[in-house]
């Protein structure tokens, strides 16, 4: 059954928009999701399996069945602040998961993975841009637990053969420009879909968390990445290793970094909405600019971004947040 791709977390908002991308280039994309904050109804391509990564037997069945020739991992707990309180949750799902995840795809002769890794790793390294070359330094059990599975990935690349790509996330943001799937949290905790209710009238007000952080306007500045065009880059990922390239990492991320205050002012700009803003404290764990330097996945990968100057990725957010009432 070659042309499936087993997709981890494809239930949830990076995976769903991936299932798409693979979709779309002529892969059929296998969701696997224990739906804990995966939505069922995001999965609109491929089929679904029902799943969780500490579940060995579970994962043996689903290659059994679907005998991918890929594993796209999406699926991990990525809150920051939730694993600063609690990182034995990001330790044992994340970590034991992704192992699981590889000794499954291993013995079932499955020896392509691509790994959704994240700028974390870095932990605060404030005023550089951050490229692959970047020491890693976590500082948090989110950014740690994704840097220890790049390592296992490292290791398993020597020792068994599994060519992997890791990418590592900025930002993103953004929906699919067709409104068919979004992001969905719950509880919200990110900016720009933060912003968008408050536009929609479901939320009061936005907290900008800080403003006396050493950036040009005082609050926090990242690097924001349309997700339609991080999916595209982990299908060029996969036809990288279907050429038999090696594993590599690659940082994905605009290049521009925008301003807390920067993103605010965008969404009002772009809804036409006045989304009243508090200014509070600074929130745990924040570094105060995290920007990608690299150009690496568009030399090696030929990935070139469309969609993610500020105004498209929000009114991507905005079309498809409105389109879904
Ligand atoms: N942020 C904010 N108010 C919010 C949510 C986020 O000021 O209600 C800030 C947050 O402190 C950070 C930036 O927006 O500086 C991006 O946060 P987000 O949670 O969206 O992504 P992260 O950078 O943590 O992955």
């Amino acid at each position: 059954m070659s042309g499936h791709i087993l997709v981890t977390g494809g239930a949830g908002y990076v995976g769903s928009h991936a299932c798409k991308a693979l979709m779309r280039a002529g892969y059929v994309p296998v969701t696997l999701d224990n739906l804990v904050t995966g939505r069922q109804d995001a999965v609109l391509y491929g089929p679904f399996e029902f799943g969780d990564l500490a579940d060995r037997a579970r994962l043996d069945e689903v290659f059994a069945r679907w005998q991918p020739q890929a594993v796209m991992h999406f699926a991990a707990f990525s809150e920051v602040g939730e694993s600063v309180r609690d990182p034995g949750k990001y330790w044992r799902a994340n970590v034991v998961g992704a192992l699981n995840l590889i000794e499954a795809a291993l013995d079932s002769g499955c020896r392509r993975f691509i790994f959704s890794s994240t700028c974390s790793v870095y932990g605060d390294r404030d005023g550089v841009s951050l490229d692959e070359d970047t020491p890693t330094s976590p500082t948090n059990a989110y950014g740690a637990s994704k840097r220890t599975i790049e390592e296992m990935l490292e290791q398993f690349e020597r020792s068994h053969g599994l060519s992997s790509v890791i990418f590592r996330y900025f930002n993103v943001a953004g929906a699919d420009p067709e409104g068919e799937i979004r992001e969905r949290h719950d509880p919200e905790t990110h900016l720009i879909p933060i912003v968008l209710e408050v536009a929609a009238g479901t939320r009061p007000h936005v907290q900008m968390f800080g403003q006396d952080y050493p950036t040009p306007d005082g609050t926090c500045v990242r690097d924001f990445i349309h997700v339609s065009d991080l999916a595209d880059a982990h299908v060029l990922g996969l036809r990288r290793l279907e050429r038999g390239e090696p594993g590599a990492v690659f940082c994905l991320g605009s290049g521009n970094g925008f301003s807390v205050r920067e993103v605010v002012d965008a969404a009002r700009r772009v809804t036409g909405c006045t989304i009243p803003a508090l200014i509070s404290g600074r929130r745990p764990g924040d570094a105060a600019r995290l920007v990608a330097g690299s150009s690496k996945a568009r030399r090696e990968l030929d990935w070139e971004p469309t969609r993610s100057d500020l105004d498209t990725m929000i009114a991507d957010a905005w079309n498809a947040l409105t389109k879904a009432g």
